[in-house]
């Protein structure tokens, strides 16, 4: 931004006859520094079930090694509404929020570069992705790592007394030892899908393992809610053409549709398996899948999917994130005479997290709506009903972004 207003003064000046003194523009450097810092940070504090607190926690100490984040948006997960209905990971009181970004407004003198080695200013734009423990199969740089299941993020961590520790908030302190990346060069609505689109990159990398899905696969994708439509635009991006998507809900497969899907069915219309499984076929032609992403929460989805799949494809399940129940399926007909190859996937790798920041450029650049994923921004106070309407499973992607 103050580059922007620097270069308008630039040109103005110039247009005037004049020359730019120093002094006379806005310097871009000083004016980040000398941006006054509140005393005191807003947080939305889930204290207790079903319900946030804004609270104001001074802002603390910026350790040498530690970045202040003045946050500009945070979208809204799954988990997120999970630990608002329920409290499954026993954290309340918590400060949650862990898909969100912001601008670096104070940084410790040890910080110069980010967890990919960019280096980091005060004015850049930030994401964080999971706090290292002393593990060292997580790591940035092997393809072959470890998921970071399981490891602690901001948004996701106990209360302590410093408090900034979720992005639903007006600042957050991520502390040395957290990754950090740079991500200047990515407009907010894109930042804020950063992690939901890191999962489907994840997904996508693990299929590819199986060396069925390739750039002339025909590729079914089922449920169209967030992550499969996602799932669609990572497909698209890659050069994947024939996709057919399926779901329950016209609007979604109509958005499906845009997002790059060849053919939407919709199982409403389609009464029993055979029927459906005939409508998929009927999408591709008069052929069965080669490869398909389960992108559903629904036991009876997965059990569903094998029925799309031609002898010798492949399948990704992704859509049980959090246990969703058993599914029945029949190990002969299913997975045995067809010879299908499955992969789970679950979260990402570092090295996935960083590749979704060019995912994002690239579906910008063929024209997929990404910014259409996010369907209802709410300010922060007004956190309790932005997990309300997503409960409500009304839209798709809901964010807190701040004014
Ligand atoms: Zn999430």
């Amino acid at each position: 931004m103050d580059m922007n207003i620097e270069e308008i003064v630039k040109q103005v000046l110039v247009e005037l006859g004049g020359t730019p003194k120093n002094g006379t523009a806005v310097n871009t450097a000083s004016a980040s520094a000398v941006k006054a810092l509140p005393a005191t940070a807003k947080v939305a504090m889930l204290t207790s079930l079903g319900h946030f607190d804004v609270k104001e926690y001074p802002i603390p100490e910026v350790g040498d090694d530690d970045v202040l984040v003045k946050v500009e948006g945070c979208g809204v997960c799954g988990t997120d509404a999970h630990e608002f209905k329920r409290d499954p990971f026993s954290l309340i009181p918590v400060a949650l929020g862990h898909e969100g970004t912001g601008e670096i407004v104070k940084m410790g003198k040890n910080v110069t570069k980010d967890s990919a080695g960019k280096p980091l200013n005060i004015g850049d734009k930030v994401v964080t992705c999971m706090i290292f423990k002393d593990d060292p199969d997580i790591t940035m740089f092997d393809l072959n790592k470890q998921n970071v299941g399981g490891a602690d993020v901001y948004g996701l961590l106990p209360d302590d007394d410093i408090h900034l520790n979720g992005w639903f908030s007006d600042y957050i302190l991520v502390r040395g030892g957290s990754t950090i990346f740079n991500v200047s060069d990515l407009d907010l609505d894109s930042r804020i899908l950063i992690e939901p689109c890191a999962v489907l990159v994840h997904a996508v990398e693990r299929a590819k393992t199986t060396g069925i899905l390739r750039f002339n696969s025909r590729v079914v994708v089922q449920g169209c809610g967030p992550i499969g439509l996602i799932c669609i635009a990572v497909l698209k991006t890659l050069g994947i053409q024939n996709i057919v998507a399926v779901d329950g809900e016209q609007k979604r497969l109509d958005f499906a549709k845009e997002m790059g899907a060849s053919a939407a069915v919709n199982f409403k219309d389609h009464k029993g398996i055979e029927a459906l499984t005939g409508a998929v076929k009927d999408a591709f032609g008069g052929y069965l899948a080669d490869f398909a992403f389960q992108c559903t929460g629904s036991p009876v989805a997965h059990a569903n999917i094998y029925k799309f799949i031609r002898n010798g494809g492949g399948l990704c399940e992704l859509g049980f994130f959090i246990n969703g129940g058993d599914a029945t399926i029949n190990p002969h007909f299913d997975i045995c005479s067809k010879e299908i190859t499955t992969v789970g996937s679950w979260v990402y790798t570092l090295r996935d997290y960083a590749t979704t920041f060019d995912f994002l450029k690239g579906a910008k650049a063929i024209g997929l709506p990404m910014s259409k994923l996010i369907t209802h921004k709410y300010p922060l106070n007004q956190i309790n009903e932005a997990l309300e309407t997503n409960l409500k499973m009304e839209g798709l992607k809901i964010a807190i972004v701040n004014e």
